[in-house]
């Protein structure tokens, strides 16, 4: 007989995924499933996203504050997927979506947390950051772009700038799809190997995959020392996707409620209005 892991609720799920500063990756499986199957967690994320697609609706009609959900990962890590199969289904108008690249020379030329500043939610809306600011600790830091006496410094920077940011009404939650280096090397072969896909990659992502484990570092830094109450780091487990689907879809769904958006006061005296 085969016995069944028991489910581990929302709740305990978002406290085995919360980042502190003793963070140590090794101890997070990318493959967890938190004793959910594929089929269970496909309903219970139907239920999450029904409840989540709710709260939007009020943070928009609220229209005072707003919620920032940064989203990191390796190459193949599943940004994309999270945006195509948990940020599907909310309202569009209330949804800004910010891919940050490569900075442009205009970027450049300014200070790191320019681009970032300027691309932050309106109030109603959700902001979605595909990479963000942390790139600056991580991607420059391992490629060293800038000497570590500034990339160091920026750590205190982001969280004095993200205390900013909750101080005047954005929520913040920081996601970081935990994938193994073996379930890159598949994906990123699958990539190759398919058409609709091989656009996606570039010879770059090599050189990136031979870093892992600088990358690792840096992620593990970047983690430990910008996951506050105020604005946390989750590492989400994202070998299999549905169980990274179900994860995120929680704590939308979490930031969301502790938020707790409420419609306005319609007008005094629309009772009794008759439309004709
Ligand atoms: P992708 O998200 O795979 O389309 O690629 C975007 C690329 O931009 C990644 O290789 C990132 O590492 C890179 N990138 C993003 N932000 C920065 C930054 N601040 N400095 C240098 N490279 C960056
Ligand atoms: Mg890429």
């Amino acid at each position: 007989m085969v016995r069944k892991a028991k489910r581990r609720s929302r709740d305990e799920i978002l406290d085995a995924m919360r980042a502190d500063k003793d963070l140590d990756l090794a101890r997070h499986d990318p493959a967890a499933t938190f004793g959910w199957d594929k089929d269970g967690a496909r309903a219970a994320l139907r239920g999450d996203l029904a409840t989540v697609h709710e709260l939007q609706t009020r943070l928009f009609a609220e229209g005072t504050r707003s919620l920032l959900v940064v989203l990191q990962a390796m190459d193949a890590g599943g940004k994309d997927g999270v945006l195509r199969n948990v940020l599907t289904g909310l309202n569009p108008a209330g949804v800004e979506v910010t891919s940050f690249g490569v900075p442009t020379d205009l970027e450049l030329a300014h200070d790191y947390l320019w681009r970032v500043h300027d691309a932050g939610p309106s109030r109603g809306r959700i902001g979605v950051f595909n990479r963000s600011h942390y790139e600056d600790v991580l991607v420059v830091r391992v490629k060293h772009l800038v000497p570590a006496s500034h990339w160091r410094k920026r750590y205190d920077h982001i969280n004095r700038f993200e205390r900013m940011l909750v101080d005047e009404g954005t929520a913040i939650v920081k996601l970081f799809l935990h994938i193994s280096s073996e379930e890159q090397r598949s994906r990123l072969q699958d990539r190759l190997d398919s058409p609709d896909e091989r656009w996606k990659f570039r010879l770059g992502d090599l050189d990136d995959r031979r870093l892992w484990p600088q990358y690792m570092d840096a992620y593990r830094d970047a983690l430990a020392r910008t996951s506050t109450a105020h604005a946390p780091w989750y590492v989400v487990p994202g070998d299999r996707k549905w169980v990274r689907n179900l994860a995120v879809a929680h704590v939308l769904r979490d930031a969301l409620e502790h938020l707790d958006p409420q419609y306005p006061e319609p007008e005094a005296g629309l009772d009794g209005i008759i439309v004709t």
